[in-house]
């Protein structure tokens, strides 16, 4: 067991909810409210939010000022907001990992029966996420979302995700099409690699910047994305990466290395770049320094970019109902 689930486990009992290990989600009941626990970040796997369904007895939402009287109230609660029946208040406590770790223990009980409590003390009901129905609801988790149920909307949103799916499947990836986008969203990224350098720094960010434009471009144009238009993409990143970084040492070549004087035009500079080189008008180490550093920046800000939207991939069409694949019960109820 790693630390995390540990910790996890440990939690879900302290506050007589249950842990489902497979979605990483405390869950269970408080007082006939279905909840989910969560962090939004997994990088901030301790920065915990509260997920609840209730419906108001008017019907309106709770205001900013209603919130914050809540966290006011208790000092476990952190920023709150209802969108429908959603309810999602956070978990207070320190930007400190383990600090906020060990307290967690005692805050998180405390948080949800202050949750329970303000929304009993204002009439509140359990509901449906949808619906709004007060029937028995189960919590559910698709493409990043959580629900809280009743059995006719669970059928309804699987039914239509289902037929969403389809459609996604029956349209037919156009490969060259996707190249085109892939190609057209890269220009994004050189722009930005050019900007930057000229700007004087070499950012992390022109990389995230590369792999969105480059992945959203395929999919736009390609139809779709799939494992090869992903493969693809990241080939063309790195040839892309390479252009940028050519078209920056091109303009500098053209206006600081005596290129205009010379009577060369940009495109010309470009061309020119390997023979600049040669020549030691360019520092051979400064161009392959400047050149690694971008890809490591491009590493930086792609890889996270492309898994995620690997995850996106996998998480789309998907609804699990939490607690439902093989976990553990970590309360006794
Ligand atoms: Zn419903």
């Amino acid at each position: 067991m790693s630390k995390l689930t540990d910790v996890y486990s440990q939690l879900a009992a302290s506050a007589g909810m249950r842990y489902d290990q497979v979605n990483n989600v405390i869950y269970g009941q408080k007082d006939g409210f279905d909840m989910v626990v969560y962090a939004e970040d997994s990088q901030a796997p301790y920065a915990l939010t509260i997920h609840t369904a209730a419906k108001t007895p008017t019907g309106a939402a709770f205001t900013k000022d209603e919130f914050k009287e809540l966290s006011k109230t208790v000092d476990a609660l952190g920023v709150g907001k209802q969108e429908g029946n959603h309810i999602t208040v956070s978990v207070v406590g320190s930007i400190n990992q383990k600090k906020l770790r060990d307290s967690l223990g005692s805050k998180l009980p405390e948080a949800m029966n202050g949750l329970v409590s303000f929304l009993r003390n204002r009439g509140c009901q359990p509901c449906c996420s949808i619906c709004g129905q007060p029937e028995d609801v189960s919590a559910y988790v698709s493409a990043g979302s959580y629900f809280h149920l009743c059995s006719g909307c669970e059928a309804n949103m699987r039914g239509n995700l289902a037929v969403e799916e389809q459609k996604k499947a029956q349209k037919k990836e156009n490969v060259a099409g996707g190249i085109v986008g892939a190609l057209l969203g890269s220009l994004v990224g050189v722009l930005c690699i050019v900007l930057f350098s000229q700007l004087g720094y070499v950012a992390a960010l022109s990389g995230a910047i590369m792999a969105v434009g480059v992945l959203k471009g395929y999919e736009l144009l390609g139809g779709r994305l799939t494992k090869k238009g992903i493969v693809i993409s990241i080939v063309i990143m790195l040839i892309m990466t390479y252009v940028g970084d050519r078209i920056d040492t091109a303009i500098l070549l053209w206006r600081d290395g005596g290129g205009a004087d010379a009577g060369y035009n940009l495109f010309e500079c470009y061309r020119l770049v390997p023979f600049a080189i040669e020549q030691g008008a360019m520092e051979m180490s400064v161009y392959i320094g400047n050149l690694a550093l971008l890809y490591v920046f491009l590493l930086l800000g792609a890889v996270p970019t492309v898994i995620s939207k690997v995850k996106e991939k996998r998480e789309e069409g998907r609804m699990v109902k939490i607690g439902s694949a093989l976990g553990f019960n970590s309360s006794s109820n």
